[in-house]
């Protein structure tokens, strides 16, 4: 029996068993191929370890200090907090363009895999709490940004809309409204506030609704991760993620793997 025969043997049988379950190995990837084989109802679930393989740090495990520009040590939850904005704006901003907007980023093969795998009509939405906007760089359309993005920013007096330029462009610190000077945010999701009702209504259907749920690049520890899995009704569970997460023993699949490779494998091109 040939390799690709026998892995279709075992597939066959852990389908039955109504179990799929196993290590970060080649068999494990080669069986993720087959459920994406099968289904065209797919929803992917993305935290930080999507971007970290464009370089762009996860800083919720960066154990390095932050400093504000008057030399204070503040934890990232702070710094990234509504409270802190509002009261210390600029140097939440000097946190903010250091450390938070990665313009010259480039989507990974898991960003690439994804956006082929929706335009071949297979992946119905993906759902990220990354707000860096490499999704759609790789051509994804349907983009659930739970924590918002850079990429978004409006005036907090008059509501007016800006893109991520008048951030990084601004002669200020602190970027100013052109039509009333009023201070822009960005639309982040920021420590002490909520997450958009509407983002996480249309996240819980996708899920709920979903055939195949693939999680990958977070430990579901922050919030609303976990609580969303539980929406899924499945069997298919995918989880795929270099360290152990607290969902491993409820995934149907595990994989500990990097993402960037084991979506490019299981994937592949258009
Ligand atoms: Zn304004």
């Amino acid at each position: 029996m040939g390799k690709a025969l026998v892995h279709k043997f075992i597939y066959d049988i852990m389908k039955k068993m109504d179990i799929l379950f196993s290590g970060g190995d080649l068999l494990s990837v080669e069986i993720l191929k087959k459920i994406i084989d099968e289904s065209d109802n797919i929803v992917f679930f993305g935290g930080a370890g999507t971007s970290t393989e464009s370089n762009i740090p996860d800083f919720r495990t960066a154990d390095t200090g932050l400093y504000s520009s008057t030399g204070q040590k503040y934890a990232p939850e702070v710094m990234l907090s509504h409270s802190f904005f509002m009261n210390h704006t600029k140097e939440f901003y000097e946190f903010y363009k250091e450390k938070m907007i990665y313009k010259d980023a480039l989507p990974n093969l898991a960003h690439v895999a994804l956006g082929n795998l929706e335009k071949r009509g297979k992946l119905k939405a993906i759902i990220t709490q990354n707000i860096d906007g490499l999704h759609q760089r790789a051509g994804s359309k349907n983009v659930l940004e739970l924590h918002g993005s850079v990429y978004r920013n409006y005036c907090m007096d008059c509501r007016e809309k800006y893109s991520l330029d008048i951030v990084t462009q601004s002669s200020e610190v602190v970027p100013k409204c052109i039509k009333c000077g009023g201070i822009i945010k960005p639309d982040v999701v920021l420590y002490e506030e909520g997450l958009d009702n509407y983002t996480i209504q249309r996240a819980v259907e996708y899920i709920a609704n979903a055939d195949v749920l693939i999680v990958g690049g977070t430990s579901l520890v922050v919030y609303p991760a976990a609580g969303l899995i539980e929406y899924y009704r499945g069997n298919k569970l995918i989880l795929i993620n270099k360290s152990t997460t607290a969902y491993d023993n409820r995934a149907n699949l595990l994989i500990q793997d990097s993402i960037g490779k084991v979506l490019n494998v299981a994937i592949g091109e258009l």
